[in-house]
C-alpha cells in the first residue's frame, strides 16, 4: 500500500540539530534514503485487521430466497450491481461454505425451523442480513402464519428498509455489514443473541 510522505526527507527539518545533519548542502544520507523508500512502500496493520479485511473480500452468501425480495436479491449478481466488486458472486448451495444469509421475503411459521437449521449450520464468524419490511418486522402481514421479524429466531446484523429495497439498498446494507467487520465490531450473533 502506498502511504503518502512528505517532501522533505531529511532528518534535520524534523528537528534534529547534530553539527552533521547542519551541514550546508548535505543531502539525505544513503541511510536516510533506504528508510524513506521502505516507508512509502510499506503498510502496516495487525492482523485481526487483516483478518477482518479478507473476510469481507470473500463474504459468501448462502442461496436462499423466501418471497418477493428475493427477486431482488437476485439482481445484485448481475453485471449491473456486479456484487463480484466485493468477491461475493460465490452465493453457496451449502450452508457450511456460506458466511451471510439474507433473509429476502416473509417468514412464514413454516419456514422458521428450515430456517434456523441452515443458519445453525452456517459456521462461524457468520452474518445475517434482513432484507425488506417482512423480514425485518412482519411487513404488512400483521397474522398468525407470520412471524414478526425473524430476529425472533436468529440474530441479525443488519436491516435493509423497503418493500422490496431495491438491489442498491441491499448493496448499501451489505457495504454498511463490510464496515462493521472491518471496525471490529462483533457479529450479532456474539453480542445479541434473538430478540426476546
Ligand atoms: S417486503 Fe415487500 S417485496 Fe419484500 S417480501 Fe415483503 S411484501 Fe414482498
Amino acid at each position: 500500500m502506498a502511504v503518502d510522505r512528505p517532501k522533505s526527507q531529511r532528518l534535520a527539518d524534523h528537528g534534529l540539530q547534530s553539527e552533521r545533519l547542519l551541514w550546508p548542502g548535505k543531502g539525505p544520507s544513503e541511510f536516510e534514503q533506504e528508510l524513506g523508500d521502505i516507508e512509502s512502500q510499506l503498510g502496516l496493520t495487525t492482523l485481526d485487521k487483516a483478518i477482518a479485511w479478507a473476510q469481507t473480500k470473500s463474504m459468501w452468501p448462502d442461496t436462499f430466497g423466501l418471497a418477493c425480495c428475493a427477486i431482488e436479491m437476485m439482481s445484485i449478481v448481475s453485471s449491473r450491481y456486479d456484487i463480484a466488486r466485493f468477491g461475493m458472486e460465490a452465493f453457496r448451495s451449502s450452508p457450511r461454505q456460506a458466511d451471510l444469509l439474507i433473509i429476502s421475503g416473509r417468514v412464514a411459521q413454516k419456514m422458521a425451523a428450515p430456517i434456523k437449521q441452515i443458519y445453525d449450520q452456517m459456521l462461524e464468524p457468520k452474518w445475517v442480513i434482513a432484507m425488506g419490511a417482512c423480514a425485518s418486522s412482519g411487513g404488512m402481514f400483521n397474522n398468525y402464519a407470520v412471524l414478526q421479524s425473524v430476529d425472533k429466531i436468529i440474530p441479525v446484523d443488519i436491516y435493509v428498509p423497503g418493500c422490496p429495497p431495491r438491489p442498491e439498498g441491499l448493496m448499501e446494507g451489505i457495504i454498511r455489514l463490510h464496515e462493521r467487520v472491518q471496525a471490529g465490531v462483533p457479529a450479532a450473533y456474539e453480542v445479541g443473541g434473538v430478540a426476546k
